[in-house]
């Protein structure tokens, strides 16, 4: 068993939030174990608590179509949330649930070892970017102990607000180019892990 596969044995496990009583299934992410980029959402809605899996919904629709976009599917990507049990009535996470759920999100990080953080929504941005608003700083990237963090709005949001929609898909459209700097620092640091995505 991949230390993944054990880190989902125990989320599905888990107890630490009050949420865990009335969610069906936990959510801890799911796709490539050694992938380049990460993108990092809020919480499992109904359809991802249903099938215990991230995205999986009319947003996950969109995202995949975002991916496509730059010759991304999603299995090449790794997919997650900053809590892993949906929370009642699609309610926003609570400031304990997030802090409860971190241990989980780090591990999955460490795991993973990505190259690239996409935060897609606030509460994904507001750990990573804290103190930043996503209409400010969204489709801009930050630098930090050799990995690039990249904030985007959440693709639900532009099923909500139409005019969103575009703006989603010119921040992804970023993203090509900040993946090749963030294997360019990658393999500056360390030697290189697989071919990029866009070399082939
Ligand atoms: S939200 Fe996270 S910490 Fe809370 S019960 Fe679910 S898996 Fe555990």
């Amino acid at each position: 068993m991949s230390a993944l596969s054990e880190l989902y044995r125990q989320v599905a496990a888990c107890h630490r939030c009050e949420i865990a009583r009335t969610r069906t299934n936990a959510v801890p992410g799911e796709g490539a174990e050694n992938a380049e980029i990460m993108f990092i959402g809020e919480a499992p809605g109904w359809h991802e608590d249903q099938q215990g899996r991230p995205f999986v919904g009319p947003a996950g629709k969109f995202l995949e179509e975002l991916l496509a976009s730059i010759r991304l599917k999603r299995a090449q990507v790794y997919i997650a949330n900053v809590i892993k049990c949906r929370p009642p009535a699609n309610r926003d996470p609570l400031p304990q649930e997030i802090e409860n759920c971190r241990p989980w999100l780090e591990e999955q990080i460490s795991l993973v070892k990505p190259r690239m953080i996409v935060t897609l929504g606030r509460y994904s941005l507001a750990k990573f970017f804290p103190g930043k608003t996503i209409s400010r700083v969204h489709g801009t990237a930050q630098r930090q102990g050799g990995m690039i963090y990249y904030a985007m709005y959440h693709p639900a949001a532009a099923l909500h607000q139409q005019s969103l929609r575009q703006e989603i898909e010119a921040d992804m459209k970023k993203i090509p180019a900040l993946l090749a700097e963030a294997a360019e620092i990658s393999e500056a640091k360390e030697a290189p892990k697989q071919l990029s995505l866009f070399e082939v």
